[in-house]
């Protein structure tokens, strides 16, 4: 049987697989399901950047070869086109499973598929987790408290979510992949950790993501209108991504289970963020209003009191900041250079 996670680490003793126990590695073996999205990839450079050896597993349907190509023929890097729903045969110290679609739009597309890569890719990831000892951090959501009855949201908070509607595949999902964790946790000891990750924007989202916040900066630097869906009074919290990623490995390496909100607890309503886009990019960009999607939460904002207290951390970007770093981003991306249609 092997050691407990803790005690493999602390002894500098991190292999389980074909090394045998007592063989000193440097760094740790770490798996980033997603590792090819927005989110991941931020993540894997922060891992890479450390020391680790990091395996990227992805299927490619929202993440780029383009946001990880940086590593290539770095020997601490290896990336496996593969799909999470399929069982997969590893040998690593940590995984950090953020496989599955983030945009509404993306995860609409195919619920099905969105369904089952929650519960079936959770599954075999856990599964991983438990044949050889690795510790497994889930990326869960904000979407478990659904269109929040409390608020702001703290973790106690059990959640408002409609089990049959278009958003079910994403935020049932979630909360099943939750659910596994725990089970996973109580059942066969496996070591975990769950965030609940509330909106997070930066540099590398995908241009026609569907986002609010990618649509409005692509759409200022293209002087299209900024659509606004419903009367635009609806609110989020918008998080920088340095600070989810900052965030991800704290929980990962501290002592707690979890749930955490990971989150900015700055409140925009939609229109305010249109205006925080208009003095950013082009204060003449016109607003356009468009019916709003089904089931759209009406609020969200995290209490981040707990990751404040037991994981000593909070976001330090605030939108003002955090938004030109991703134009800078999405100006290269559509233009080719940094001057071309800058206003
Ligand atoms: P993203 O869409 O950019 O990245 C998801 C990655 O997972 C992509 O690279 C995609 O190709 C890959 N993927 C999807 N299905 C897969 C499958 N079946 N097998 C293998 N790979 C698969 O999204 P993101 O914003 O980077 O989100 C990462 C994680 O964080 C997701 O789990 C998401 O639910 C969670 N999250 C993100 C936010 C946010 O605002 N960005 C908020 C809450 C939760
Ligand atoms: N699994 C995997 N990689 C592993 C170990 C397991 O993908 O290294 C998958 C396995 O195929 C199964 C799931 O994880 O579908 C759950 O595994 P577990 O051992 O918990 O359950 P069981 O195989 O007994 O159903
Ligand atoms: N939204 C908007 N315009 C857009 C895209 C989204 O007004 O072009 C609104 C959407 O209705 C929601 C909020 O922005 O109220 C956040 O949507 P997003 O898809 O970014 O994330 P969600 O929090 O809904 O998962």
């Amino acid at each position: 049987k092997l050691p407990a996670y803790h005690h493999r680490v602390a002894a500098g003793v991190h292999s389980v697989g074909k090394v045998p126990l007592g063989i000193k590695r440097k760094g740790l073996r770490i798996v980033v399901t997603g590792g090819a999205g927005f989110v991941g990839s931020h993540l894997v450079d922060r891992l890479i950047a450390r020391g680790d050896s990091v395996i990227v597993v992805d299927n490619f349907f929202t993440g780029r070869k383009e946001n990880v190509m940086h590593h290539f023929g770095n020997p601490r890097f290896e990336l496996i086109r593969h799909d999470v729903v399929e069982p997969l045969l590893l040998e690593v110290d940590q995984i950090y499973h953020l496989a599955c679609p983030a945009s509404p739009v993306h995860y609409k597309f195919n619920p099905v598929k969105t369904i089952k890569t929650n519960v079936v890719g959770t599954l075999n990831m856990l599964g991983l987790a438990k044949r050889v000892g690795a510790r497994f951090l889930l990326t869960s959501t904000s979407e478990v408290y659904g269109d929040p009855l409390q608020h702001p949201q703290k973790e106690t908070y059990w959640g408002n979510v409609n089990p049959i509607g278009v958003r079910s595949c994403y935020d049932e999902g979630k909360r099943t992949a939750e659910t596994l964790t725990m089970d996973y946790h109580r059942g066969a000891g496996v070591e975990v950790r769950i965030a609940r990750i509330f909106n997070t924007y930066g540099p590398r989202m995908c241009l026609d993501d569907g986002r609010v916040v990618s649509n409005f900066v692509a759409q200022a630097l293209r002087k299209e209108p900024l659509t606004v869906y419903g009367d635009g009074k609806q609110t989020r919290s918008f998080q920088y991504v340095s600070d989810l990623v900052e965030g991800l490995i704290r929980l990962m390496e501290g002592e707690h289970v979890g749930p955490f909100n990971l989150g900015n607890p700055g409140e925009f309503t939609m229109l305010e963020l249109a205006k925080v886009v208009q003095e950013t990019i082009d204060p003449d960009a016109r607003i356009e209003y468009r019916p709003n999607t089904e089931d759209d939460p009406h609020k969200r904002k995290p209490d981040i009191g707990r990751a404040k207290e037991l994981l000593g951390w909070e976001p330090k970007v605030d939108l003002h900041k955090g938004l030109p770093l991703m134009v800078s981003d999405f100006r290269l991306r559509i233009f080719g250079d940094h001057k071309e249609g800058a206003t």
